[in-house]
């Protein structure tokens, strides 16, 4: 079996279960980010809720990104971090008050507006500062991204955005509210989108309503395209780095920015999901009637996603060379959700090995949870495990 790169003799002195991030991954893939969005001078906003882990947020906010944020607290782990207010947009459909008024004192770049109530909202608390925020309307484009249903979010059903057959309702409005300043519009139609046809879709939908807004005399100076870039959960040592290539050109090939607009993008798990692996030790192999069960030391708790969207992630046993067996690989939580994955194929198991759970870098550890009043997971970068010693 092809297996990751990983520094067993550290983990041995090290408490399972924990992430371990590989930051040089990380930084060729900041590399490539970089380098394919300045061909066309496009703006990339991380997005926080991927991943908060301090470290990680430094190195990226080093690249010269801006963040994308959907709650108080995660701007100002952006700002901490050293993500430039200037650079820092804010999404979510429930912003409170307190939220609010935090960008606000903070001065980030845009807050992307989903409903005409919290835009009011934010005229009235920028009002009260003596400031002008400047907003773009998030549009719920009704583009299907071909994902799981629980991340999908561009379709009518979905709370997010405004939807397209409301807005000169909403933008007929906007004048009144004296202390927003309209700068733009914001999609995010889901997330680990692999069909890239549905970034086309969303191209489509973008010209056509600025085709409509340009006859009603409306241009504006940004166009934010949102995240949602998959990742191979299947292959990560194959392709280790998303196409960002691909992705980036096809927005350049098929959107038709106007003079002077700018475009922006939030990219989240295609650039923290392939550096991490929540590593963890099998506690027990017990052999069932039909099949046998590798009960590791991580659970749901640690890495929710298969349990709530019932998604793959690649286990490798790190520990061991020998023949390939078939396992349920699960966790020790009193639910029968409690499943990393069924039928996986590991070399021979025994208690006490290394598993290492693969992409687990992207709504990982920031999903984690005390449920059985377990400890939350630690994290290690491998630069500093390497280095440290
Ligand atoms: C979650 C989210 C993103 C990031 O999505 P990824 O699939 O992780 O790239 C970007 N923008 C908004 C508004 C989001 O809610």
């Amino acid at each position: 079996m092809i297996k990751g790169n990983f520094p067993i003799e550290k983990f041995e002195t090290l408490q399972t279960p924990f992430y371990y991030y590989d930051t040089a991954l990380l930084r060729q893939t900041l590399d490539i980010v970089k380098h394919e969005s300045e061909q066309y001078n496009y703006d990339v906003h991380y997005a926080l809720k991927a991943n908060v882990n301090s470290d990680l947020l430094r190195i990226i906010a080093s690249y010269g990104l801006g963040a994308d944020c959907v709650s108080g607290n995660e701007i100002q782990a952006a700002i901490e971090a050293g993500f430039p207010a200037e650079k820092v947009v804010f999404a979510g459909v429930g912003k409170t008050d307190r939220e609010i008024n935090r960008a606000l004192d903070f001065d980030i770049f845009c807050f992307n507006a989903e409903s005409e109530q919290e835009l009011q909202v934010i005229n009235m608390l920028a009002t009260k500062k003596g400031k002008k925020a400047r907003v773009a309307l998030r549009i719920n484009p009704n583009v299907d991204a071909h994902t799981h249903h629980y991340i999908t979010t561009g379709l009518n059903e979905n709370k997010f955005g405004f939807n397209i057959e409301n807005l000169d309702k909403v933008i007929a409005v906007i004048p009144s509210l004296t202390n927003l300043e309209f700068i733009g519009l914001h999609f995010h139609i889901g997330s680990q989108i692999t069909d890239l046809s549905s970034f086309q879709d969303l191209c489509v939908r973008v010209n056509e309503l600025q085709d409509d807004l340009e006859e009603k005399g409306i241009v504006l100076k940004h166009i934010n395209i949102g995240g949602g870039l998959g990742i191979n959960y299947e292959h990560p040592n194959h392709f280790p780095i998303a196409d960002f290539e691909t992705y980036f050109r096809l927005f350049h090939k098929n959107l038709r920015l106007r003079e002077g607009q700018q475009l922006h993008c939030e990219p989240g798990r295609s650039i923290v999901a392939q550096c991490g692996s929540l590593i963890t030790r099998v506690t027990y192999i017990k052999k069932g009637i039909s099949k046998q069960f590798a009960i590791v030391d991580a659970g749901m708790t640690d890495l929710i996603r298969p349990a709530l969207y019932e998604a793959h992630h690649r286990i490798e046993n790190i520990s061991s060379n020998e023949p390939v067996e078939f396992y349920d690989v699960v966790g020790p939580i009193c639910e029968s959700s409690d499943v990393f994955q069924k039928h996986c194929e590991l070399n021979g198991s025994r208690r006490g090995d290394f598993l290492a759970l693969r992409s687990a870098g992207a709504y990982g550890e920031i999903m984690a949870s005390r449920y059985n009043l377990r400890e939350l997971p630690k994290a290690y970068l491998s630069e500093k495990l390497i280095v440290n010693g």
